[in-house]
């Protein structure tokens, strides 16, 4: 028998045109019922259109995969909200929803894991145990939307994971966020964050469809500081990180916003500011400066408010629209980079001891 189509892996006239192909009719009527799903997180029937073809009805759902992952936990901590959902393989994701000035932002995770072994970061920490499936992906926002019925605005690629390196999924997921027969969000609603991919930003600038805003974890003022939190700066560095931004601003005419996780003792001077100000000359870009979070037992740790002041202020100062984020859920590791299940870290730890 063949397999269903999965709901959330598809774009709607995708959805209605392989209903169409196995039935022969139901374009329409597939239409209908995929705008319900994603207006009201379920299937009514109650649409006049289905009035006397309740068995067009029947055959449509028979054939869909309305299934999204199950949340195995969520942790509150003020107004901000993280869950972690179960894939069917058993792997554990996190997805965060960050209370705004313009509203609740959702911070979606593209793997289970992540390969780039930021020095800073939980996920890096893991390692990469799988690429999300674009169905996964788009599970995320379901969750968030109809299970802990929460208004999400913008959805940010900043949990587990480099987007870039699972591009084909994410932008799968992206088309299928932004179809406005379904969610709706308008690509300036979306932003993919990278550790500095910069195959990952050429191919994303060379993309025929609207393109979802760019973020960038810059994260140091130069090569020798980016070497050491970042490993892949030693396959990009800044230089060509630098050229391929200026590329995207040149042809896109979009602004960057560039992270920097500042970390004390680390890449928290004005001297770092000094230097990533003159690094990030020439370029269109917003600067999104998040305090550290340390974990327990961290080798590094969270800067001095001072210290995040007077960072912000000198960027201000050289011209730099900046914002100083406030980490919030600090208990629950919500902040930039800072995701990734402490269970599942010790379930791998452990079997690579095994092995
Ligand atoms: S900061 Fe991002 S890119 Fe770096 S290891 Fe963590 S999840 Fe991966």
């Amino acid at each position: 028998m063949d397999s269903k189509i999965s709901i959330l892996t598809h774009t709607r006239d995708s959805f209605a045109n392989l209903i169409y192909q196995k039935l022969g009719k139901g374009y329409e009527h597939a239409s209908i019922i995929y705008q319900e799903w994603y207006r009201q997180g379920q299937i009514t029937g109650h649409h006049p259109a289905f009035k006397n073809a309740k068995n067009l009805l029947n055959d449509i759902v028979a054939l869909t995969d309305f299934s999204y992952l199950s949340c195995a936990n969520s942790t509150q901590e003020g107004q901000t909200g993280k869950f972690l959902l179960k894939t069917t393989d058993g792997m554990e994701i996190e997805s965060v929803i960050i209370p705004m000035q313009a509203g609740n932002t959702l911070c979606v995770s593209s793997q289970v894991g992540c390969r780039m072994g930021c020095s800073f970061c939980e996920t890096g920490r893991m390692g990469l145990l799988r690429h999300l499936e674009a169905n996964e992906i788009v599970s995320q926002l379901f969750v968030a939307k109809f299970l802990f019925r929460a208004t999400i605005r913008n959805i940010v690629f900043m949990g587990m994971g480099e987007p870039f390196d699972n591009y084909d999924n994410v932008m799968q997921a992206i088309r299928v966020l932004s179809d406005p027969y379904g969610l709706g969000f308008g690509r300036n609603h979306l932003t993919i964050s990278t550790s500095g991919c910069i195959d990952g930003i050429q191919k994303l600038m060379d993309e025929k469809e609207p393109i979802p805003n760019l973020a960038v974890s810059i994260n140091a003022s130069n090569d020798a500081l980016r070497n050491k939190l970042m490993p892949i700066n030693r396959k990009h560095d800044m230089k060509a990180l630098y050229d391929q931004m200026h590329a995207f601003c040149q042809k896109t005419k979009r602004q960057i916003l560039i992270a920097y996780v500042l970390i004390k003792d680390q890449n928290d001077t004005v001297e770092h500011a000094d230097e990533l100000a003159h690094y990030l000359r020439g370029l269109a870009v917003k600067i999104n400066v998040i305090p550290y979070n340390p974990q327990s037992r961290d080798r590094y740790q969270a800067p001095e408010a001072a210290v995040i002041e007077a960072f912000g202020f000198r960027l201000r100062e050289r011209g730099y629209y900046t914002l100083l984020r406030q980490t919030k859920g600090q208990k629950i590791m919500a902040a930039c980079g800072q995701l990734g299940n402490v269970k599942l870290r010790q379930l791998i730890r452990t079997s690579k001891d095994a092995n």
